[in-house]
């Protein structure tokens, strides 16, 4: 099940879209996919509940446009005859080899979110976070983990002045 690793890429880009434009809150993130690259409805769905699930982005809306692929036969043209999702090897009417365009779509588009309303680090924690669930394998102690050797600062990525 790829699903997980594909929200959490998703919420990833949607993320930074919004704070490159200055934006709040995510309210909806339409994700284009082909009906060839492999993502189950119900699995995406799952998986996006839980990529937002206790970020300040809990909530998003996540719309799916589905693309279909088409099949073309060289003598016959387009074949139309084809149930959504399923796949002919051959032409049903001539039994010649079919080719394919379109249908592995997987991209972000209209990442909708509110203004005025910065949620500032998006790895920040929500304040009414329920217990984590997938970081469960907290440091021996509990306590913030330390750099390893003194107080060297790991460079920072974005550039602060
Ligand atoms: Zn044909």
């Amino acid at each position: 099940m790829h699903e997980t690793g594909l929200a959490a890429d998703v919420y990833r880009i949607a993320r930074a879209a919004a704070d490159a434009r200055g934006g709040g809150r995510l309210e909806s993130v339409t994700l284009v996919v082909g009906e060839l690259a492999s993502v189950e409805p119900d699995l995406i769905a799952y998986a996006w509940e839980a990529a937002v699930g206790g970020t300040p982005d809990e909530g998003t809306r996540l719309a799916i446009e589905w693309r279909a692929a088409r099949q073309t036969c060289a003598a016959c043209g387009e074949i139309p005859e084809r149930a959504a999702g399923s796949w002919l090897r051959l032409c049903p009417r001539c039994d010649g080899a079919l080719a394919v365009s379109g249908g592995d779509e997987l991209d972000v588009r209209n990442v909708s979110f509110l203004e005025g309303e910065p949620v500032g680090d998006p790895r920040r924690r929500a304040r009414c976070a329920s217990p984590p669930a997938e970081n469960a394998h907290a440091q021996p102690g509990g306590g913030i983990p330390q750099a390893p050797s003194g107080d060297q600062e790991p460079a920072t990525a974005g550039g602060s002045p």
